[in-house]
This record gives C-alpha cells, sequence and structure tokens, in this order.
C-alpha cells in the first residue's frame, strides 16, 4: 500500500509545503474534539482544522444572552472517561454557555488535543486524489494538507442562516447573527433592539435583552411550543449522586426511546379517560424541563389525536402566562403545529417578558417584514425604528456546514451538488457514494448529541482501524447501500410529525431552495447506532473496500471485531 508520509505533529507553516495526516478533522467541538482523541489513541497522526478562534464548537460560537443546553447536564457531559465524569462539576441543571464553553475547554486540556488543533483556520475545500487514495484539503490563507482519511465533524447546527431582506445594507444601526455573538457583549443599556425569529435561540435571548434594553421588538414567522427549563444552580449533594451513579444514566441514555434519561411512559394514552390524561399531563408539568414532556404517555408523540390534546394543553399552559389575551393568543401556536413537529425549546421567563412595558410582538404573517431601512425595519404596516438588530433565524441545518466547504469525490463529484441535487443522500448518515473515505461526523439523530457524538466518532476509528489492519486504501458505500438508507431514512422521517412543520431545520424546509428531506434519522440514537453497528458486524456491509495494488473490490474477510459496540 502506498504509505504516505506521516509527521504526526507537523508544523502547517503555510510556506507552500504540504503536510501529510492520517486524517483530518474539521470542527472542534462536541464530536471533533473526541474524534481527534479516539483517532490519536488509535495511532493515527491526525490534524484538526477549527474555523474559531477556540474549542467548544457552538459553544464557542453561541455566546449571545440566555443561551444554555435544554439537555440536562448531567446527560451532557461527555461519557468515556469517569476521571472526567468524577473532576467535572456542572453549576446549572442545563448548563449556561459560559460553563459548556469551559467544560469542552476543560476536555481539551485534560486530553492534551490542543497540539493536534489548529484554531482560526477554515476550510474551504477538500479534494479526492484517486491515485494517492488522499484528500487534500485547502484552508483559508492557502495552507493545504493531506490525509487519508477526511472526517468533517462541522455541526448539524452550525451554519448560519440569515435572511436576506431587501435593503439590508441600508440599515445604519448594529446587526448581530445570534451564533456569531462577539466576545465582548454589545452594550444594549437605553437601545431600541429587535429580535428576528422566536424558535429557541429566540426565546432564550429575548427575555434576557428585554430586562436591559430600552425596547425590545420579537419578529415571530412561527408561535412554537416553549417549555418552561426551570433551570437552577446545582445542589452539590444532587451533584455528588450524579457522580455515583453515571453509568446508570448512561446506560439509560443509550436505552431509552428518548435518548435521554428520561423514558417515557410506557402506557398509551388511549388507555384513559381526557380527564385522567390531563390530569397525568398536570403531574408531568410538575417535573423539571424536558422531563415535562419526556415523561408523559409515549403515544404522544406518535398518535395525531393524542397529540393534539397535548398540545391545547400546552396552549393553555402559554395563555396563562401572558397578560393581554390578544398577544397570548399570537404567541399560541397554531393547531396545525403538532407538537414536537419542530424542535422544542425550553424557555426562562419568554412567555412573561412579554407583560413588561418595553416588550412587544411583530407577528410576520398579519405584518410581513417588507424591507430594512436605514432605520430599522419596514414591514406591511409601518417602519419600526432600531439601534441593534439580532438575527435569531436559525440554521441551514445538517448539509450547511458541509456543503459550504467545496468537496470534491471521486470524477470531481461536488457534494454540494449532490445534494442539492437530491437532497440529503448519505449512506447510514456517516459516508457518501462517490465520496471515498469521508466519514462524515455531523448527522443526527434524536439524543443527547454528546453520547451521539462519541458512538459516532468510535463507530468511524473502528473503521479506519480495521482498514489499516487490513491495508485497505480506499472505502466508499455502493450506491445500492446509500439508496436502500435513503429510502428507509425517509420512511422513519414519514412517520414523525416532522414533515406537518412549514419551517423546520428537520426538513430543509426553512433554507429558501434546499431540497425537502428529513435532516435527521428519525429514529433515536441508540437505534441508528445498533444500524451502523450492524453494518461493521456483517462485514462492512454496504461498502466497498480496496487495497491500491489490487484490480477491484476485494473481500472484507471475517466479521470486524468491534471493541467499542454494546
Ligand atoms: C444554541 C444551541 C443549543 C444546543 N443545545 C443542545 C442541547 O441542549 N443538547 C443537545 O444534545 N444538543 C444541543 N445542540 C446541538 C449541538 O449542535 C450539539 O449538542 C453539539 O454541540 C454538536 O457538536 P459538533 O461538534 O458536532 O458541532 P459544533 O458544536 O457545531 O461544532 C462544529 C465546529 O466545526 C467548525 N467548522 C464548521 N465548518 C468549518 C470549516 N469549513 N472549517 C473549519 N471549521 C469549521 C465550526 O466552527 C464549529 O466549531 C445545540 C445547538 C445550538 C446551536
Amino acid at each position: 500500500m502506498p504509505s504516505p508520509q506521516i509527521s504526526p505533529n507537523a508544523d502547517l507553516n503555510g510556506d507552500g509545503e504540504i503536510d501529510v495526516f492520517d486524517a483530518i478533522v474539521i470542527g472542534a467541538g462536541v464530536s471533533g474534539l473526541y474524534q481527534t482523541y479516539c483517532l490519536r489513541q488509535a495511532g493515527l497522526s491526525v490534524r484538526c482544522f477549527e474555523e474559531a478562534g477556540g474549542v467548544a464548537g457552538c459553544w464557542y460560537w453561541n455566546r449571545y444572552p440566555g443561551c444554555a443546553l435544554d439537555s440536562p447536564s448531567e446527560s451532557y457531559g461527555y461519557s468515556f472517561s469517569d476521571e472526567l465524569l468524577q473532576e467535572w462539576d456542572w453549576k446549572h441543571h442545563y448548563s449556561k454557555q459560559p460553563d459548556t464553553e469551559e467544560y469542552l475547554n476543560f476536555v481539551a486540556d485534560k486530553f492534551n488535543l490542543r497540539p493536534y488543533i489548529q484554531l482560526s483556520t477554515r476550510v474551504l475545500s477538500a479534494v479526492w486524489h484517486e491515485e494517492q487514495c488522499v484528500w487534500e484539503v485547502e484552508v483559508e490563507g492557502g495552507q493545504r494538507a493531506r490525509a487519508s482519511f477526511l472526517v468533517p465533524a462541522v455541526g448539524h447546527l452550525s451554519a448560519p442562516l440569515t435572511p436576506s431582506f431587501e435593503g439590508t445594507e441600508r440599515f445604519q444601526g448594529q446587526v448581530f447573527h445570534a451564533s456569531r455573538w462577539p466576545r465582548e457583549d454589545p452594550d444594549f443599556g437605553g437601545k431600541r433592539v429587535a429580535v428576528i425569529g422566536t424558535s429557541a435561540t429566540g426565546m432564550q435571548i429575548s427575555p434576557e435583552l428585554a430586562k436591559v434594553c430600552a425596547h425590545l421588538t420579537v419578529f415571530q414567522r412561527t408561535a412554537v411550543y416553549g417549555i418552561p427549563a426551570d433551570n437552577a444552580p446545582i445542589d452539590p449533594e444532587v451533584q455528588r449522586e450524579w457522580k455515583s451513579r453515571y453509568q446508570e444514566i448512561h446506560k439509560l441514555i443509550r436505552e431509552n426511546a428518548t435518548g435521554t434519561p428520561v423514558g417515557p411512559d410506557p402506557r398509551s394514552g388511549h388507555e384513559f379517560t381526557q380527564e385522567e390524561r390531563l390530569a397525568h399531563y398536570e403531574q408531568a408539568w410538575k417535573r423539571q424541563g424536558y422531563e415535562k414532556f419526556l415523561s408523559i404517555f409515549w403515544d404522544v408523540h406518535t398518535d395525531l389525536e393524542l397529540n393534539a390534546e397535548y398540545a391545547e394543553f400546552l396552549r393553555g399552559k402559554i395563555r396563562a402566562q401572558v397578560n393581554d389575551p390578544v398577544l397570548a393568543e399570537k404567541l399560541v401556536p397554531a393547531a396545525t403545529l403538532p407538537f414536537g413537529a419542530r424542535r422544542i425549546p425550553l424557555e426562562t421567563g419568554y412567555y412573561d417578558a412579554f407583560n413588561r412595558d418595553n416588550v412587544s410582538l411583530v407577528d410576520v404573517r398579519e405584518t410581513p417584514i417588507e424591507c430594512l431601512t436605514e432605520q430599522g425595519i419596514r414591514t406591511s404596516e409601518r417602519e419600526h425604528e432600531f439601534d441593534i438588530i439580532i438575527y435569531a433565524t436559525g440554521y441551514d441545518g445538517v448539509t450547511g456546514a458541509l456543503s459550504r466547504i467545496d468537496i470534491r469525490g471521486a470524477d470531481g463529484q461536488s457534494l454540494k451538488a449532490k445534494w442539492d441535487a437530491q437532497g440529503l443522500s448519505t449512506y447510514l448518515g456517516l459516508t457518501s457514494a462517490g465520496f471515498p473515505n469521508l466519514l462524515i461526523s455531523n448527522n443526527g439523530a434524536l439524543c443527547n448529541y454528546t453520547i451521539c457524538a462519541e458512538w459516532i466518532a468510535e463507530w468511524i476509528t473502528e473503521f479506519v482501524q480495521y482498514m489499516r489492519r487490513h491495508r485497505f486504501d480506499r472505502m466508499e458505500p455502493t450506491p445500492e447501500a446509500e439508496a436502500a438508507w435513503v429510502e428507509h431514512h425517509d420512511e422513519m422521517g414519514a412517520k414523525t410529525f416532522w414533515g406537518h412543520a412549514e419551517y423546520s431545520w428537520y426538513l430543509g424546509s426553512n433554507v429558501p431552495g434546499k431540497k425537502r428531506r428529513f435532516t435527521l434519522y428519525a429514529q433515536t440514537g441508540p437505534a441508528w447506532r445498533k444500524e451502523c453497528y450492524g453494518a461493521i458486524e456483517r462485514g462492512y456491509e454496504g461498502f466497498t473496500l480496496r487495497r491500491q495494488s489490487d484490480d477491484g473490490p476485494v473481500d472484507t474477510g471475517s466479521a470486524a471485531t468491534v471493541p467499542y459496540a454494546p
């Protein structure tokens, strides 16, 4: 096999020379950090390129006021190191952004990952060279590097989406996208502020800004179901208790249908009268944060009739928090939007903020935004003047960050062009036909993401180790395997309520012109994991593996050893 020259800690000095690694990872968030760790542990030379000036991925970028986890902290930490679990103390039940960023920096230091990470380096392109079986990556500034394996861990919610309003360049005030927040907070004192967007980010940032700005105007396109986070500092006794049973917590995340430590009530809602069901929802409402909806009858999440009843229960909860009944009705999601059709945000004081004199709502379905002006935003009704406009308009989910890199596979095929034409098309969510040795780590399933990122990184590492053990240079999923996976992926998606949402990154329908296709695997993380390890256990089913010296595909031999599999 043509063995690439390895320079494990090569200094990428930008002098025109091409540095060579076994693997290039793109992104140093939850996924990229652990991927780098796993590949290093497996003995590979690794370079991780990260656009941001620090590690932590979305927890580096999203430093807007109010940003916090909506997974409980005890379930968001990595599970792979008991030492790490014992050493780290979470501060809040839903960890606030600065603490989560600090945690990931702690991980980078503890596992000595920094020597392998090159910060402030945006990857522009990656080109597959068939003869050498390597990827060549070019970063901003012209540096190039090569590796046998390319692992983009670029995030499924990391490509910010900004609407292209007419006159954007005319606005004379300050403009921020919540996910590209400046390191020094802007001064909101005495300012008139617009927040555009009312999903997870809009719900988190708005109540915080309302406390400090002169006037806040929230522009809403879709009212969604915000659930109270009930966030609070963690009692040291609770922290000790977590530390004593982390193994159990992680087992639950891996096994529960919810992909979290909280399983749904296994009884069907149909076994009960309406009165009993409402009492059950009320009882669950007393639980903390996301337990309110995860602990209810399992079929509320799958049965449209039960879901509609629960959604109405939630509308009642929203109405009860807003003093002005007309305004409350605007903040209540439409009856056509099932609960769970869009990502479910946790909120802290969002609805209550609308009881303040300095907060108002513009429903852009009633009065659409026509353009930006020098002074602010003109809707079909009137001009609103602002000093600051904040986009809380979300992401081009899952495919966005990958499509923003010019990735060229076999025969120069562009990944972006492939997905523009077909929508997201992968085998197992981790590989794509026509793109050899590309192992994608930014896909998602319904799961606590850190645990998801761990098994993806472990799966990728196992694959790479298998190839190296058996001296394979090239792997690629077969088009047939990919077509079958896409069909299965679509079938699973169709069983959810996701298709009911008019605008949603779950479907790509929030991005103008994006081909609609379910972007997440609509099974839980554990179910997805089983599918992926199943392919390995069946001898790398669905993949073609080659040695450079061979004329054609070779038998993968005996079933692989799967050290990380359950
Ligand atoms: C505000 C917010 C809150 C969230 N809350 C939760 C939660 O509570 N629970 C949960 O499970 N998930 C949550 N998520 C989902 C979150 O994306 C995952 O939890 C997790 O952080 C993903 O990690 P990642 O490493 O895969 O991606 P990211 O954290 O997005 O990191 C990707 C990295 O890749 C880098 N990158 C991208 N393109 C390039 C390029 N071309 N060149 C170089 N670098 C590049 C980016 O700069 C970024 O640092 C949240 C997401 C957001 C945005």
